[in-house]
C-alpha cells in the first residue's frame, strides 16, 4: 500500500470515506485477489467540470493508493449526442487534473459485439424479449411507484422467434421504435427500475466511431456493468443517482456474466453554491450566448477553470477536502475560493498594479527623475525570497477608489490634505485634486511626498492611516483586466421556481479597458499567477493575451466579499453539517492550524523560540507570529499592555491574521493596544465572547476603541439577575413541549434554552449564569 501523503491529489489526514473503507476490507478478505481496478467514465456529450473532477479525483487516487489502476473509458453507447470534440477534450482535463491511464483508454463502442453476445445468451436463457409494443405503451404500461406495471402481451415469446427478431432488428430491417429488447425480471417489483428494463432500442444514427456498423444501441443500465466487466473493474464507482440502478446491475451481471464481476458504490455528487454542475446546463449556456464558450472562465468546467487561471493543485485540494457520503449536500462556493488562495498565496508573486487609474503628480519630485525602488516579491507569511524593482517617478497612478474628495467616516485613505503611504515607495501628503471642467469628476491630484521618507518608512515615527499601491504612469503597462464573480445571483439556482437561468450575474466579468501594471510583469512567463496587492490574483488570459496588450483575468479576490455583504456569515445549507460530519471540512476561514509551518530565518526561529519559551505558546503559533516582523512586534506591544500571551497569540492568528489575508497590518486602522483592551473586557466579563468577534470587526472597520464600541452600541454583557431571569421565563414559557421534553429526562435541551436566551437578548446574556438559570427554572 502506497502512503497516502506521496500523492498529490490527497492531503495526508483526509478522512476516509465508506468505498475506501469497503476497498480495505476487500484487500483484507482477498476478495478480489488483492486487486483494485476502478474506470472513470464519462459520456462525450459535453465538457468536463468541477463535479466530475470530485469523481476522477477518486476514482484515481483510491486505485493509485492501493497500488491498483483506474481505466479511463468513454460512455459512448448514444450515437445521437456524442462527438469526437468531446472526447478530445475530455483526455486533455483528465490529464491536465494531473492523472494517468497509461494505455488504459477505453471506448464501451468497443464492447458492442461482445454487449450483443451477452444479450443473445440472455434471449437463450429466457432472460430477455424482444417487444414490440410502442414507445408510449411501454411507458403506459411501466405502472407507478404504488401500482405495479402491467406484462406485455410479447413477454412469452417463444426463445427462437425473439432471436429471429433480435438478429433482423441488428441487421436493419426494422425502423426506430418498432421493437426494443426487454429482460424478463418482474413487472410488479416495487424497484421499477427492474419492470422488465430496455436492454436495447433500434436507432438508425451515425455513430462517431463506429459509423453506421450499427442500428441498435445498447441501454446504459445495460452496457454500463458489462464494460465494468469486461475491464475486469472491481469498484465501480458512481454517483447516488444511481442507487436504484444497482439492483440492475447486478441483475445484468448475475444474469449475462461470470465471476468475477464487479460492485457498484455510490457517493454523492458534488454541488456548489452559486453554480450549476450539469452538462446539459451548460451546453444551454454555451447554445442560449449567456457565456462565450464552454472555456469562458466563468464556467465551472476544467476548460473554464484552467483559462480563469485556476490551477489543477487547487481543484483536487478542493476534492478532497469535500465529503465522501451517501447524503447529497452543497458545498460553499466558498470553499472552492478559499482552496485556490491556499494554492496561489504559495506561488504568485505579489505586484502591484492599479486597475481604475487615477492620475497623480508629485510637484516636488524632479522632472525626469526615475528611482528604480528595491520591493519584495513575498512581503507577507510565505517563506520566500526574491525581489524586483518598481519605478518610482513625479507622474503615478492610484486607484480611483483609494481617493476621497470628502472622506466618509472610517475612510483612511487619500484625500485633500492628508497623508499617506505609497507602498515600498514615499510618503505623499495631497494638496489638491483637479477637476474635470465637464464632468465635476476629480481627474488628478497634486501631491508632494516627504524624501525622507524612501522605501516607506517614516525617520520621525510618524504615522500614516493606509497604505497604497501604484504604479509609474510612464513605465506601467496597460492592460485589459478582467474581472470575474460568480456566475449565478442564487445560492442555488436551480431550486427556484423561476428558470434558472434568470439568475444569471450581470456583473459575473466586469472588463476595465486601461489597467495600469507594473513593468517587471512583462519580463515573467505568461503563465505567472500574481497577486496584484490589495486586488486579487490574476494571470494573462492565454487565448486573449497579445505582447503589446495583455489582458488579465482575476482568478480570485483576496478574501470573501460576498461573506462580508451577507453579514459575515458564509451561507450554508443544512446538509453541510452532514458533510461536516462525515469528513471534517475546515471551513472556508484560514485558522492557525491549516497554515504550514513557516520555514524561518535565523533572526525569526530564535525569536520564535523565545516566544515558546517565554509565554508558553506551541511551537507552530509561535513560528507563525515570529513569521513575520510587524505581527511579531503586535504580539509584544499587546502582551506589554497586560494581555495574557496565549490570548493575544489565539486573536493574533485566528482573527486577525484572517482580516489580513494578503494586506499589511498598516493598512489597518489599530494598535495593539486596541486589541489589548478587547481582550480585557472580555476577561472581566463586560463582553461575552461571541460579542467581542462583533467588536473585533467593528474595530477592524473603523479603528474605534472597543470600549467606545461597546458603550456607544450597549453591548455590555447581561448579568443583571433578575433582568436575566424574566428572559429566561418568557423562554420557557414559549416552548411548553420543550420543557416538558426536558423534564422528561432530556437534558440535552439545555442548549436549545441556552441558544434561545442569547438570541432574545441579541447575544449580550452571560451565558453561564443564563445556563444556571433555566436549570433552577427548568428543575
Ligand atoms: P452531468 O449530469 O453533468 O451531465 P453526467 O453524470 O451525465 O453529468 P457523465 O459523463 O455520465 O456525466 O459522468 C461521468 C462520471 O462523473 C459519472 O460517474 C458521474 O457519476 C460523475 N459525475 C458527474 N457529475 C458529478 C458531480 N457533480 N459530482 C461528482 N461526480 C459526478
Ligand atoms: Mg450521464
Amino acid at each position: 500500500m502506497s502512503d497516502a501523503a506521496t500523492d498529490p491529489g490527497s492531503k495526508p489526514g483526509t478522512a476516509t470515506n465508506f468505498i475506501r473503507d469497503t476497498i480495505i476490507e476487500d484487500i483484507a478478505s482477498g476478495k478480489y485477489d488483492g486487486r483494485v481496478v476502478t474506470r472513470f467514465p464519462p459520456e462525450p456529450n459535453g465538457y468536463l467540470h468541477i463535479g466530475h473532477a470530485k469523481a476522477i479525483n477518486l476514482d484515481f487516487n483510491l486505485a493509485d493508493e492501493f497500488g491498483g489502476v483506474c481505466n479511463l473509458r468513454f460512455d459512448d453507447t448514444n450515437p445521437e449526442t456524442e462527438d469526437p470534440e468531446y472526447v478530445a477534450a475530455i483526455i486533455r482535463d483528465v490529464k491536465w487534473l494531473g492523472f494517468d491511464w497509461d494505455d488504459r483508454l477505453y471506448f464501451a463502442s468497443d464492447y458492442f459485439e461482445k454487449l450483443y453476445e451477452c444479450a443473445v445468451k440472455l434471449i437463450k436463457d429466457g432472460k430477455a424479449y424482444v417487444d414490440s409494443q410502442s414507445d408510449e405503451e411501454l411507458r403506459a404500461t411501466r405502472g407507478t411507484v404504488t401500482e405495479p406495471g402491467t406484462e406485455s402481451p410479447y413477454r412469452n415469446r417463444p426463445v427462437e422467434e425473439n432471436l429471429d427478431l433480435f438478429e433482423r432488428m441488428r441487421a436493419g430491417e426494422f425502423k426506430d421504435g418498432e421493437h426494443v429488447l426487454r429482460a424478463k425480471i418482474d413487472m410488479a417489483a416495487t424497484n421499477m427500475k427492474l419492470r422488465d428494463p430496455l436492454l436495447y432500442r433500434i436507432r438508425h444514427a451515425h455513430h462517431y466511431r463506429r459509423g453506421d456498423d450499427w442500428c441498435i444501441y445498447p441501454m446504459y443500465d445495460y452496457a454500463h456493468p458489462l464494460s465494468d466487466a469486461i475491464e475486469g473493474i472491481t469498484h465501480s464507482i458512481c454517483t447516488l443517482e444511481f442507487e436504484n440502478n444497482r439492483a440492475l446491475y447486478d441483475w445484468v451481471l448475475d444474469n449475462a456474466w461470470t465471476v468475477p464481476r464487479p460492485h457498484q458504490y455510490e457517493f454523492n455528487r458534488l454541488h456548489l453554491t452559486y453554480t450549476v454542475l450539469s452538462k446539459r446546463k451548460l451546453l444551454q449556456l454555451v447554445d442560449d450566448g449567456l457565456v462565450d464558450g464552454w472555456d469562458d472562465p466563468r464556467m465551472p468546467t476544467l476548460t473554464g477553470q484552467r483559462r480563469r487561471g485556476v490551477t489543477p493543485e487547487a481543484i483536487r485540494d478542493l476534492c478532497s477536502r469535500v465529503g465522501v457520503i451517501k447524503t447529497d449536500t452543497r458545498v460553499d462556493l466558498g470553499l472552492y475560493d478559499y482552496a485556490i488562495r491556499n494554492d496561489l498565496n504559495f506561488r504568485a508573486p505579489r505586484v502591484m498594479a492599479v486597475v481604475r487609474p487615477l492620475k497623480v503628480v508629485i510637484t516636488n519630485y524632479p522632472e525626469g527623475q526615475t528611482e528604480w525602488l528595491d520591493a519584495p516579491y513575498w512581503p507577507h507569511d510565505v517563506p520566500k525570497e526574491g525581489s524586483r524593482k518598481v519605478p518610482f517617478s513625479r507622474t503615478l497612478f492610484i486607484e480611483r477608489d483609494d481617493f476621497m474628495e470628502t472622506p466618509v467616516k472610517k475612510f483612511y485613505r487619500l484625500a485633500p490634505g492628508r497623508e499617506v503611504r505609497l507602498r515600498y515607495g514615499y510618503f505623499i501628503t495631497c494638496d489638491e485634486g483637479i477637476k474635470d471642467p465637464k464632468t465635476g469628476e476629480i481627474e488628478e491630484l497634486r501631491c508632494t511626498y516627504d524624501p525622507k521618507t524612501r522605501g516607506g518608512d517614516s525617520a520621525d515615527g510618524r504615522k500614516v492611516k493606509a497604505t497604497l499601491h501604484w504604479v509609474s504612469a510612464e513605465h506601467s503597462v496597460s492592460a485589459e483586466v478582467r474581472l470575474y464573480d460568480r456566475l449565478f445571483t442564487e445560492a442555488e439556482p436551480e431550486s427556484q421556481d423561476e428558470d434558472w437561468k434568470s439568475f444569471i450575474n450581470p456583473e459575473s466579468r466586469i472588463v476595465v479597458e486601461d489597467a495600469r501594471i507594473e513593468p517587471s510583469v512583462t519580463d515573467d512567463p505568461a503563465d505567472t499567477r500574481y497577486q496584484f496587492e490589495r486586488q486579487g490574483y490574476f494571470w494573462r488570459d492565454p487565448m486573449d493575451s497579445t505582447d503589446e496588450r495583455p489582458v488579465f483575468n482575476r482568478i480570485v479576490t483576496l478574501r470573501d466579499s460576498w461573506a462580508k455583504i451577507s453579514g459575515g456569515h458564509v451561507e450554508t445549507t443544512v446538509e453541510r453539517v452532514d458533510e461536516a460530519k462525515a469528513a471534517p471540512q475546515r471551513p472556508p476561514v484560514s485558522s492557525s492550524e491549516e497554515r504550514k509551518p513557516p520555514r524561518l530565518n535565523a533572526r525569526r526561529r530564535e525569536r520564535a523560540e523565545r516566544f515558546e519559551a517565554d509565554y508558553e505558546l506551541d511551537s507552530q503559533d509561535a513560528a507563525l507570529l515570529s513569521a513575520d516582523d510587524a505581527i511579531a512586534e503586535f504580539f509584544l506591544e499587546a502582551v506589554s499592555q497586560g494581555t495574557p500571551p496565549l490570548s493575544a497569540a489565539n486573536w493574533i492568528l485566528n482573527e486577525l491574521l484572517r482580516e489580513l489575508k494578503g494586506l499589511d497590518l498598516a493598512d489597518l486602522p489599530i494598535t495593539a493596544s486596541h486589541l489589548a483592551e478587547l481582550i480585557a473586557l472580555m476577561d472581566d466579563d463586560t463582553i461575552s465572547g461571541r460579542i467581542a468577534k462583533d467588536v473585533f470587526a467593528e474595530m477592524i472597520e473603523s479603528g474605534e476603541k472597543p470600549g467606545s464600541i461597546v458603550e456607544a452600541k450597549g453591548l455590555r454583557q447581561l448579568t443583571d439577575q433578575s433582568e436575566l431571569e424574566s428572559v429566561v421565563k418568557a423562554v420557557v414559557e414559549g416552548h411548553p413541549d420543550k420543557a416538558e421534553t426536558y423534564r422528561g429526562g432530556k437534558t440535552g435541551l439545555i442548549g436549545f434554552f441556552v441558544g434561545q436566551v442569547m438570541r432574545r437578548t441579541d447575544g449580550k446574556a452571560n451565558p453561564e449564569l443564563a445556563r444556571k438559570l433555566i436549570e433552577e427554572e427548568l428543575a
